[in-house]
């Protein structure tokens, strides 16, 4: 049979991330990697795990429950957890509005599903995260890619795709993925604005709020749009719906993420999830739970702190050794650095040269542009090496492009 010939139109159009092709080298254990946005399993809480499995065990009957299926919206103690932790006293969330979900990336699944018809025009930052662009092509939209600065979104573009019809905007507002950029307040309010003026819903993916290194970020587009409407308006008039996830703060194997949305979209969302998987995992959304309301505050300043010393020493090996013709900015959370090469400079034939010669690895950032485009750029990531180790690394990195860029 050749399968490629019966494959779906959906099938068709979805194709392999670029990271899970270079993940496949990355198993060569002499290779050092900047690739993947992971967080450092060394900072896993794993006493706290044990802590919370033993106190499961103890009560029987809960502990039986969670192995069972649980309900399909979620695990109400941590449905109201989430809401208690992201209500405002304009947005006045409940438990109603919180979706858990397999990953944020079910969250963004579920969410093209219920608003994303075939070939419907869609803005996504450029670059942006691929996960997303990856969800999003299986429904052919048509990308209207908007630009973006060191701030992240440019505002006039924005407008120009809400203009051509964007269907919705999907956008990572604080230290994004794959660019670092956080959105200062007026730009939010602006999208704020520009949503209500031509009534275009707004998926905000907040995967990296919680790690700021600097200065917590401005308040979410949610906050923001609460602000916008005023008190008890967002459960009608709301268009911003917010997708959360325990990946980066707790652990990825929990696939615990969420989605908070309006009553008139939330129980669309449900059935869809109820249609894809069931439900999520009651042992892991327990643990999530047990984790988000007795170890969290602790656990996420420990990782600020040492997250924070790694973005210093990347941040200050690449300002010594780049050169001048390399643009960067300082990100003030998440995990990533994101470089522009220059203007010609490949960074897919750098990373073979990187791999070659320095046994280094990184993502090349043409991945991460919707409709193409960004062959000069690239991105690290410094969540996983202690900071000795990056700034070695970085020295070699910027020697390979200072090469590069003389031999041009
Ligand atoms: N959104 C962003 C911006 C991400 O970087 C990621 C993971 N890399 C996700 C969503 C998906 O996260 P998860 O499914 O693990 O919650």
């Amino acid at each position: 049979m050749i399968w490629q010939s019966v494959l779906s139109e959906d099938a068709r159009a979805i194709k392999a991330s670029e990271i899970r092709e270079l993940l496949k080298v990355l198993a060569d254990p002499e290779v050092l990697s900047f690739a993947g946005g992971i967080p450092d399993p060394d900072l896993f809480p794993v006493s706290e795990i044990r802590l919370i499995r033993q106190r499961l065990e103890q009560d029987e009957e809960l502990h039986r429950k969670s192995f069972q299926y649980s309900q399909t919206e979620g695990y109400l103690p941590l449905r109201q957890w989430i809401a208690a932790r992201y209500s405002t006293p304009e947005t006045r969330l409940n438990a109603d509005n919180v979706l858990v979900t397999n990953g944020a990336q079910q969250s963004l699944t579920l969410l093209a599903a219920a608003l994303l018809d075939t070939h419907a025009p869609i803005a996504v930052a450029n670059p942006s995260y691929l996960g997303a662009l990856q969800v999003f092509e299986a429904r052919r939209p048509t990308f209207i890619a908007v630009a973006t600065d060191d701030d992240g979104l440019i505002m006039d573009d924005l407008e120009r795709a809400f203009q051509q019809g964007a269907k919705f905007l999907y956008t990572i507002p604080d230290f994004q993925n794959p660019g670092g950029m956080t959105l200062p307040l007026n730009r939010r309010q602006r999208i704020i604005e520009l949503a209500h003026e031509y009534d275009v819903p707004i998926l905000e993916d907040i995967a990296y709020r919680d790690l700021w290194y600097d200065n917590p970020p401005p308040p979410s587009l949610l906050e923001t749009e609460g602000r916008y409407l005023g008190k008890d308006r967002w459960a009608d008039d709301g268009l911003v719906i917010q997708v959360g996830t325990a990946s980066k703060t707790m652990m990825p194997a929990l696939r615990v993420g969420w989605t908070i949305a309006p009553p008139g979209l939330f129980d669309k969302l449900a059935i869809l999830k109820q249609a894809n998987d069931l439900s999520s995992s009651g042992i892991n959304q327990m643990l999530a739970f047990e984790l988000a309301s007795h170890h969290l505050p602790d656990h996420v300043q420990m990782l600020r702190e040492i997250y924070a010393l790694r973005r210093d020493a990347m941040v200050e090996a690449l300002r010594r050794h780049l050169p001048n013709s390399v643009h960067f900015s300082a990100p003030s959370g998440g995990m990533f650095v994101w470089l522009t090469l220059p203007e010609g400079m490949d960074a897919r034939r750098l990373l073979e040269k990187a791999l070659d010669q320095e046994k280094l690895a990184f993502v090349p950032g043409a991945a991460f542009h919707a409709n193409g485009g960004g062959d000069n750029t690239l991105r690290l990531s410094f969540s996983t090496c202690p900071p000795d180790v990056i700034e070695d690394a970085m020295k070699r990195l910027a020697g390979l492009i200072s090469r590069e860029a003389r031999s041009a």
